[in-house]
């Protein structure tokens, strides 16, 4: 699959690389990390990356702009996104060759080419497998930007190698990115810093959280999230703060978005939970998975749900 994706990356002169809304630092880092792989090696080739720039990421890179009909006979390349609902730009439909590269359960093989491993903890270990699997035959050269950004990947999405998708290959790929030399201080520095008005949500969080069973969850509304300043992209921060308490094997936040709609941030630590997120319009992996809500009421069904599991 590595020499198929590769072999038709080397065919197009035009790349447009997609990936998930709501963007992570998996997400990000696979998806410039690809970019910049292939511009390293490939300095003729156009290669773009699309969707929404997320101002707490910024430090991992930026988006470009493509207009519509840039499109037209590019290849189009979405990582670490399972469902096509879920890519951000709506454009992705419009080039003329489609992959797909993720590691989240495969339910929905929408491109030409899809590749998922889902024993992968990150989408960013996958881009690594790839080179590493392709970098003699093909004279690759790993650019300390792309490695940056895969390593930021990596980290995030394996929890610092804590949750159990870390594997040895996780901790082979990371072994040549340590041997790169990148600067991990910043990488660490810029993952884990926590903003001000984070740790002060984090108290009302403390402080106003409900239990069911095993189950611990918060619900915040559009007024608490605009009284602590935070955004789509920070309030995805506070998630760990009701992680591992003990007697608690799931926990839930709720959050309102500025459509009404509820956005669910499901975490667990015993049973898994992505069949119960899929009943919710949501998905994801088997202990952490993402839901979404029409209203309020909905969040009873969720935790009832979640008790059955
Ligand atoms: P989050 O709770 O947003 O951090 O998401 C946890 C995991 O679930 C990530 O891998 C997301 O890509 C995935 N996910 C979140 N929301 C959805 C959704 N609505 N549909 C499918 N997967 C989702």
């Amino acid at each position: 699959m590595y020499d198929r994706i590769w072999e038709t990356i080397k065919q197009f002169d035009k790349i447009i690389i997609h990936r998930h809304i709501s963007p992570d630092p998996d997400a990000m880092g696979s998806q410039l990390g690809l970019a910049r792989i292939i511009k390293e090696n490939y300095p003729e080739k156009w290669v773009k990356c699309v969707g929404y720039s997320e101002p707490s990421l910024s430090w991992i890179g930026t988006m470009d702009e493509v207009y519509n009909d840039e499109y037209e006979g590019a290849l189009v390349i979405v990582t670490d996104t399972a469902n096509s609902q879920r890519i951000d730009d709506s454009r992705w439909k419009n080039g003329h060759t489609l992959i797909k590269i993720d590691h989240h359960p495969d339910v929905d093989a929408y491109a030409d080419i899809n590749h998922v491993d889902t024993s992968s903890a990150a989408a960013s270990e996958i881009i690594m497998h790839m080179f590493r699997h392709l970098k003699e035959k093909h004279q690759l050269m790993l650019p300390k930007e792309a490695a940056l950004s895969l390593y930021a990947g990596i980290i995030a999405d394996s929890g610092r190698f804590l949750y159990d998708s870390t594997t040895v290959n996780t901790l082979k790929v990371v072994q040549d990115l340590y041997e790169m030399d990148i600067d991990r201080d910043f990488v660490h520095a810029n993952l884990y810093k926590r903003r001000m008005n984070v740790v002060q949500a984090e108290g009302y969080v403390l402080s106003n959280f409900q239990s069911s069973g095993s189950i611990i969850y918060v619900k915040m509304d559009q007024a608490i999230q605009k009284s602590f300043k935070l955004t789509t992209g920070t309030r995805a921060a506070l998630v760990g703060s009701l992680a591992n308490i003990e007697g608690y094997d799931i926990w839930v936040f709720f959050f309102e978005n500025e459509d009404g709609q509820i956005r669910a941030n499901i975490r667990s630590r015993g049973p898994k939970i992505n069949h119960i997120a899929a009943q919710f319009d949501g998905g994801g992996h088997p202990k952490a998975s993402g839901a979404m809500l029409a209203a309020w009421e909905d969040c009873d069904r969720v935790i009832a749900a979640l008790a059955e599991a």
